[in-house]
């Protein structure tokens, strides 16, 4: 069993400015995360390459690709009240692009079993022609078009607390990348209601779990199974990448999610267990409170080596049947539409 640990010293030089909750000190919790793991062993170091530009290109404008280039090489600065730039940050931006397309590639030789990206900045927000929400490129989604254009189906299996608005809106037309994510809302960015389900070709192939502040494993779990799962084994991906943010852990600052560390490793052993012929690429998100960070990538870790850790019990509580009740049935209208 081998578990690529992709990351980069340039990850760190992303200077987003002191008190800013994205700091370079959450690489430092996710490396603490490895030791805290069981699977030490099967952690194998990986130093990306940066993408190049055609391949970002796939999913961002070229104009955009560029302006950005340009912003960070002439000092950075702020891209929108919450992102900020610095010199090193396109560098940085480029090479977190590109470590899911280097750890894809050794995966599909054979090289390794999955694959954990801890990169910054991070990508989920990060749309077609704009940066946002901490993200400059979209790293998950530069990934899940490169193996569509090798003639593979993606699931993209987003649990950060945040909408991922960015991916949704590059494959919202598309029937080649499964896009699932489960989130806090109302919350930032605002998307990712259950009416959104993808439009056109895409139409079925969004599916979004808008969750209640407070929401426990116990109810993501019964959603995954009976929203997620069908939807999942119909369209039995090749590929599974997931949008791995830890900020719906319970001690997290941005959000009020309910989750502890021992509900991401389930979360990843679900849809491991669910289709378990996809190869599985998780990317860093959000997370925001380091000890939760340090134990929740320790469990994801676990999860990915196909064990279960519990740094810390699951969260429990009462199953909202009737949350997942209105996701349903608002989720069937939009589909009739
Ligand atoms: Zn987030």
């Amino acid at each position: 069993m081998v578990i690529l640990f992709g990351t980069h010293p340039k990850f760190s030089e992303h200077d987003t400015g002191s008190l800013h909750p994205e700091s370079a000190e959450r690489l430092l919790a996710v490396r603490r995360g490895i030791d805290v793991s069981d699977v030490k062993d099967a952690i194998e170091y990986f130093l990306p390459e940066p993408a190049t530009v055609e391949q970002m290109s796939r999913v961002h404008e070229p104009s955009y690709i560029e302006a950005l280039r340009r912003f960070c090489l002439m000092g950075g600065g702020m891209l929108d009240p919450d992102t900020a730039a610095s010199v090193a940050s396109w560098e940085a931006a480029a090479l977190a692009a590109g470590a899911g397309i280097g750890a894809a590639e050794k995966i599909a030789a054979g090289e390794a079993d999955g694959a954990f990206l801890a990169v910054r900045p991070p990508g989920h927000h990060a749309v077609s022609d704009r940066a946002m929400g901490f993200c400059l490129i979209n790293n998950v989604a530069v990934l899940a078009a490169e193996l569509v254009s090798k003639g593979e189906r993606v699931l993209v299996y987003d649990f950060d607390a945040h909408h991922g608005n960015g991916t949704q809106e590059m494959f919202f037309q598309s029937s080649s990348v499964l896009y699932v994510s489960a989130h806090q809302y109302p919350l930032y960015p605002g998307t990712g209601r259950a009416r959104e389900v993808g439009i056109g070709e895409g139409k079925g192939f969004t599916l979004n779990l808008p969750f209640h502040a407070d929401t426990a494993g116990p109810t993501y779990l019964e959603a995954l199974e009976r929203m997620v799962a069908p939807v999942v084994e119909h369209f039995s991906p090749t590929w599974t990448l997931i949008s791995a943010g830890f900020d719906a852990h319970r001690l997290d600052p941005l959000t009020e999610m309910g989750l502890t560390s021992a509900d991401f490793g389930d979360l990843t052993l679900w849809i491991k267990a669910l289709v378990p012929e996809a190869k599985v690429v998780a990317f860093l998100e959000g997370g925001y409170n380091l000890s939760a960070l340090e134990q929740s990538t320790a469990a994801t870790l676990s999860a990915l080596a196909g064990q279960s850790l519990k740094p810390e019990p699951n969260s429990n509580g009462p199953v909202d049947f009737e949350m997942i009740k209105a996701l349903e049935e608002s989720r069937k209208r939009a589909l009739s539409d």
